[in-house]
């Protein structure tokens, strides 16, 4: 019995409705394995890993935690794997105390009837009661729902007249406009002094390259017979010798905490130099995070040494994938180069338009790739390379993305 299914039987379910979540687990395992195989490819396993990492962490639950504690998410989640294994070798020594507790957790679920409303933006309204379920739509705040069942964490929702399932912390009885409601906010405030107010912006961010790149094939864009190396190997520094994808991800991770300073929610495509994904799949990890928009970080190269300064680059008006994105992602684009040679003192090189990147290509949310300067040019890798001008860097990307969503 899986986990999650045992969480959302309650007791004195009627049959017809057994029946019915049998069906609708089917096909939840059914859309999961399609999922995560999409335009004629699948991700590899890693990617997948990712693409669940990802999902997880767009879940509000995490979102709070990782406000208040750095990396809070991820260690939940480590602790849900490991607690997954010693179930499973409890199961192994013990099937009977197994099956006894199972039926203790499956008693979660309290029936209720009352109107809920959510407290946050960007609510995720699921098919089950976990975040490896599919998010059937998402709630703003203040929208309301009916609520039949509580229970482990999870209310269980009437959307469509069909059960779905929400983070019960992000729901409240008290109608938005109350005067409850208005002292329950101003207590909220009051109490996330000094931590982060979350703005309700997700943002996904890929340290461009990986310490091995990838020269197999991929379509530059969906559909497309144009094949393009998965992923390059990248540049290196010119005087530094430090490798593009080192660079890339140092400054990354610089702009993952400063955002989430800011209240961002952040989505990291890789977070380590080991990893194996094609700039395809890391658009579409970015397509399915929640992610409003996609910064791809990267260092520039030329033959020519002298040539110095900052550039980024989005699709033309008439992409035939996405040129739908095109003013969104220059808006984007513009707002970013700016803002880093504002910080840095760059040179301002503007935004470059071209459809020929396939990790523009893929996206399906405004996108932007960020050439933060020559790293084939001394004095700008030298600078690139020091700590003290990563954060420039990251400072002013990170000023480039309040911009854009102003
Ligand atoms: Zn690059």
């Amino acid at each position: 019995m899986a986990r999650g299914e045992s969480r959302k039987r309650k007791p004195g379910t009627p049959d017809y409705r057994k029946r019915f979540w049998a069906a609708v687990t089917a096909i939840v395992v059914a859309a999961g394995s399609i999922g995560v195989s999409h335009a004629g490819f699948t991700l590899p396993n890693q990617a997948q890993k990712q693409v669940q990492m990802a999902a997880a962490e767009t879940e509000p639950a995490e979102q709070t935690a990782k406000k208040q504690v750095p990396n809070a998410a991820k260690q939940s989640l480590e602790l849900e794997d490991a607690q997954g294994i010693q179930e499973a070798d409890a199961a192994a020594v013990a099937d009977q105390s197994e099956l006894e507790s199972d039926k203790t957790t499956a008693s979660g679920f309290r029936s209720v009837d009352e109107t809920v409303y959510a407290t946050e933006n960007l609510l995720n309204v699921r098919s089950g009661c976990g975040t490896e379920y599919e998010i059937v739509t998402q709630l703003n705040q203040g929208d309301s729902v009916q609520r039949v069942g509580i229970g482990d964490g999870w209310s269980e929702v009437l959307y469509k007249d069909k059960s779905c399932f929400i983070r019960s912390e992000y729901l409240t009885t008290t109608e938005p406009g109350s005067e409850e409601a208005t002292v329950t906010a101003q207590g909220a405030e009051a109490d996330a002094q000094g931590a982060p107010v979350s703005n309700g912006c997700i943002v996904a961010i890929d340290a461009g390259h990986q310490a091995k790149g990838n020269p197999d094939k991929e379509p530059v864009g969906p559909g497309s017979s144009t094949m393009k190396a998965k992923v390059a190997s990248g540049t290196e520094g010119i005087s530094t010798k430090l490798p593009e994808y080192e660079l890339t991800l140092s400054v990354s991770k610089k702009l993952k905490r400063i955002l989430e300073e800011r209240g961002y929610q952040v989505v990291m495509i890789r977070e380590s130099n080991d990893v194996n994904l094609s700039n395809a799949e890391r658009a579409e990890i970015a397509n399915k995070s929640g992610a409003s928009i996609f910064v791809r970080i990267h260092g520039n190269s030329l033959d020519n040494t002298t040539v110095n300064g900052t550039l980024s680059m989005c699709q033309t008006a008439s992409n035939p994938y996405n040129g739908g994105l095109h003013a969104a992602s220059y808006s984007l684009s513009k707002k970013i180069t700016d803002s880093v040679c504002a910080a840095t003192g760059f040179k301002n090189r503007g935004v470059q338009e071209t459809d020929s990147m396939s990790g523009i290509n893929w996206c399906k949310i405004p996108v932007s790739i960020v050439e933060m300067g020559f790293m084939s040019n001394p004095e700008e890798d030298q600078k690139m390379a020091r700590d003290d001008y990563q954060e420039l860097i990251a400072g002013g990307i990170a000023n480039g993305i309040d911009a854009y969503y102003q």
